[in-house]
């Protein structure tokens, strides 16, 4: 069994964007430059943003962090995009989500220009996705597949199961899987039988959001697990994946631990699309 350090990765993949930056930054007279917007002081979403913003300065991004009252509203944030998208100094825009209410997030999403949708999630990049074209991937998603590829994790031919199915993380990593050519099942709140599905896999990606949840009984024998949930520990309140790690671990061939699994693939992952989202606009000009 082997614990895969994504803190270690993600460190590796950061070094390498830190050379691009810097030889790119050469090359075309400024460094990327990444707006992160915030609406509301929710202490998640600040420290999510932190994170961000931390490792854009470690690469050499150039990033600013637009900090907007908790009573916004929707015209002012759709404004403040709307000018974003037209900044020519801008490569890419990042909303953190959730949203305060009356805020329609839909709305805010699609406002955002695709090519500066560092997260993945406008609908032109969410069908470029499902149609195998070049797009900007979702963070988790792509950060999980890059995750395995650097592990040499086979991936083709495997069965897989994802357990969840969200826009941002269930449903991609489950079509990413398959293009990966692993046979890909996705279970969520309806499914019954779970353990029983979830322990045919050979590669199980739990995203569910519940502390501790998969246990030994639902995970087949050298498994490969990439625990995606981030949730508080209920019994100590520190922070917990989906999977209870110390009675699945020995099971498994692969397994991450949250924290320093996902998250910072993610992160790094954030990284890689705001390079992306800056070489297609310097070559643009
Ligand atoms: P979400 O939108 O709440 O989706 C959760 C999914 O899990 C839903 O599809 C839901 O099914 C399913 N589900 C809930 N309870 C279940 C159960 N008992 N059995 C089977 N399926 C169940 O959450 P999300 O945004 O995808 O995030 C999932 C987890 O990943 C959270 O813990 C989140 O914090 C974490 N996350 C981590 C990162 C990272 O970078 N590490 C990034 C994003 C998210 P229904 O569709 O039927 O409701």
């Amino acid at each position: 069994m082997e614990v895969i350090s994504g803190k270690e990765i993600a460190a590796e993949i950061k070094s390498q964007i830190a050379a691009d930056v810097e030889k790119y930054s050469k090359e075309y007279g400024r460094k990327p430059n990444l707006v992160v917007v915030i609406v509301g002081d929710d202490p998640g979403s600040v420290s999510y943003v932190t994170g961000k913003t931390k490792a854009a300065n470690e690469v050499g991004i150039d990033n600013q962090t637009i900090c907007l009252k908790e009573n916004t509203t929707e015209e002012e944030l759709l404004t403040l995009i709307r000018n974003l998208n037209d900044d020519k100094g801008v490569d890419g825009i990042l909303i953190q989500l959730p949203l305060p209410k009356g805020i329609d997030e839909d709305k805010v999403i699609l406002t955002l220009s695709a090519d500066k949708d560092v997260d993945g999630f406008h609908p032109l990049n969410v069908a470029a996705l499902w149609q195998k074209r070049p797009c900007l991937l979702p963070c988790t998603p792509k950060g999980i597949i890059e995750l395995m590829k650097r592990k040499g994790i086979e991936m083709s031919g495997k069965r897989a199961v994802v357990i969840g199915r969200s826009n941002i993380v269930g449903l991609p990593v489950a079509k990413l899987l398959t293009d990966e050519n692993a046979t890909v099942t996705v279970c969520h709140s309806r499914t019954k039988n779970l353990a029983e599905i979830c322990s045919q896999a050979d590669i199980l990606v739990p995203a569910l959001g519940k502390p501790k949840f998969v246990k030994e009984n639902m995970v087949k024998e050298g498994a490969v697990v990439i625990d995606v949930g981030v949730n508080r520990d209920p019994d100590t309140g520190k922070l917990c994946g989906d999977v209870d790690f110390e009675a699945v671990a020995p099971k498994t061939s692969f397994i991450t631990k949250v924290p320093g699994g996902v998250g910072p693939m993610t992160i790094a992952c954030l990284m890689q699309n705001t390079l992306e989202c800056y070489l297609n606009n310097m070559k643009k000009k």
